[in-house]
């Protein structure tokens, strides 16, 4: 059978998801480097039908240009803000996206994020590791108690309402921000209100053009002095070098799996900061979510090129 249009894939992805692509009769294309530069991007998409980029690329309309044939940009992410999302309606392109299936797993980062900046995790493996744990005393490392502490959740969609049952468990009082109040048994508060009297403030909503430095230096400097900044949802929700600032004394830490810029230049002001925690983007990444995130985003691929309504639809 002659190959089908091609389809770009462009990271290999877990699992065996993409082998239904050529089980159809696509021609697969996956880009097998960690990094995909620009300029190979605008390459590999021409004559491409089908496109699944991950978060780093960044989809606008010089992308779909390339590729006039392009019918469907399924996002392996639930966050679409790398895609131009007008460009993509203009020209008739169908984009989706994996929600759910990778709820569980981002809020279990956005706990292990807050216990090692709570607890010093992180400097306490340095202090062990180089040798400098020689007594126990009753001051070392002094953190934050999470028990009885208030958590204040912006953006309770999914990850949001996963974080504030788990923050439940800790024996934590959640408060949440978000653009419509909703059925929760946890109190709705004003963004400043919430700001103002949050122990930990954690960061869920998309970033969009409302959202974009929602936490700019006027709302970091008006959280309690010694309180938790969380981000795991995307970097530009807050101001980089605001919050630079704000860890040199006015907040206790922030744990961030998100940055902006992303990835952040090796030797930046972050990464020198004791109280400041940051992952690389892993906030999906267990095996199974991962996996299953590969499924989803071949199923809406498939469906639009099939001719079907994707199961998760975006434009
Ligand atoms: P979701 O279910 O759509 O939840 C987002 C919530 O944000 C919604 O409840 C929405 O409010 C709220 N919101 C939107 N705009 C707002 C605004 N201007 N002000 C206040 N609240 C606003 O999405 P999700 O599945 O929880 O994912 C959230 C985000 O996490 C994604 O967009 C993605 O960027 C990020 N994420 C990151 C990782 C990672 O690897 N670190 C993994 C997954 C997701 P209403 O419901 O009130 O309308």
């Amino acid at each position: 059978m002659k190959p089908k249009s091609k389809v770009l894939v462009t990271r290999r992805l877990p699992g065996n998801a993409l082998d239904r692509i050529q089980e159809k009769g696509y021609h697969l294309e996956v880009h097998e480097g960690f990094f995909l530069p620009r300029e190979d991007l605008l390459k590999k998409v021409e004559g491409a039908i089908g496109l699944i980029p991950t978060v780093e690329d960044r989809i606008e309309a010089e992308v779909m240009d390339r590729a006039p044939e392009l019918k469907v940009i399924a996002c392996y992410s639930v966050g679409v803000d790398h895609v131009d999302l007008e460009a993509a309606k203009a020209r008739g392109i169908r984009v989706t996206h994996t929600p759910g299936v990778l709820t569980e797993a981002t809020a279990d980062l956005t706990l292990a994020l807050l216990l090692a900046v709570a607890r010093r995790v992180v400097e306490g493996v340095d202090y062990a590791r180089k040798g400098l744990w020689r007594a126990w005393h009753p001051e070392l490392l002094l953190g934050l108690d999470l028990q009885g502490a208030t958590l204040g959740i912006v953006g309770m969609g999914r990850i949001g309402q996963a974080v504030a049952k788990r923050a439940e468990a800790f024996g934590m009082k959640v408060v949440y921000h978000s653009r419509t109040p909703k059925p929760l048994p946890y109190p709705y508060l004003p963004l400043e209100e919430l700001l103002a009297t949050s122990d930990i403030v954690s960061l869920h909503v998309p970033l969009t053009p409302e959202t974009r430095r929602l936490m700019d230096r006027k709302r970091l400097l008006a959280m309690k002095p010694g309180a938790i900044l969380l981000n795991t949802a995307r970097g530009g929700l807050v101001d980089t070098e605001a919050l630079v600032e704000a860890l040199n004394g006015h907040l206790f830490g922030a744990g961030l799996d998100v940055t902006d810029p992303e990835p952040l230049p090796p030797g930046h002001p972050l990464y020198t900061l004791l109280n400041a925690v940051i992952t690389p983007h892993i906030g999906s990444a267990g095996r199974r979510t991962r996996e299953r995130m590969a499924e989803i985003a071949v199923a809406n691929l498939l469906a639009v090129l099939e001719g079907w309504e994707p199961p998760n639809p975006v434009v």
